[in-house]
């Protein structure tokens, strides 16, 4: 079967980050985790970076925090196979700190040719680091999440990040993530 020119350019830049030295965190990587979906997306997640789950797995979002995405996704009726999941950076950064400005700066033209091969109606930036790095970086992102945001000709939708929810616990927090999917599901019908 032939490939679509979108699965072919993804596959194109998945091996290249397969094959990436350009910063440390390739040092200490088990799988690099270029990301996972839809080549046709129109919703696109982008995290901070791989824990020890993706890490082991080489796919985004496979631990816990993945299991909470996939909840909010059910929740309207999206399935991970009609999205597509990456991060900010494709190697998990040690004991999941933050990664680097410098590590950012270098693994971000990845993130950038995936966006501008899928051509997503939204980009969901889950978390601060993520909203930092592709909005602005003065962003707050309890005051922005669930406000579409639009930089350079692309949309965005900055959410918190489902670790946050699961290390805080709080209900206001998976309140608004929930009423942020909605937000999202609209987007999604009403968008071109
Ligand atoms: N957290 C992230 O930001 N990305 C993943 O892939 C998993 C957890």
């Amino acid at each position: 079967m032939s490939l679509s020119k979108n699965e072919w350019v993804l596959g194109e830049i998945g091996k290249l980050v397969k094959g990436c030295e350009l910063c440390t965190l390739s040092v200490n990587r088990t799988n690099p985790v270029p990301g996972l979906g839809s080549p046709n997306a129109t919703i696109m997640f982008v995290g901070e970076g791989p824990g020890a789950n993706e890490d082991k797995q080489g796919k985004p979002f496979v631990g816990q925090a993945g299991k909470l995405l996939d909840h909010l996704l059910a929740s309207i009726a999206v399935s991970r196979d009609d999205v597509f999941i990456t991060n900010i950076v494709k190697c998990r950064p040690p004991n999941n700190r933050v990664p680097s400005a410098e590590e950012v700066r270098t693994c971000k033209p990845y993130l950038m040719s995936q966006i501008a091969i899928i051509r997503p109606k939204v980009i969901v930036t889950l978390g601060s680091p993520s909203a930092k790095t592709l909005i602005s970086p003065s962003i707050s992102i309890s005051r922005i999440h669930g406000k579409l945001q639009i930089k350079e000709g692309l949309r965005y939708l900055p959410m918190y990040h489902p670790a946050a929810y699961l290390h805080k616990r709080s209900p206001d927090m998976l309140q608004a993530m929930k009423d942020d999917f909605k937000t999202l599901a609209k987007l999604n019908t009403q968008l071109v």
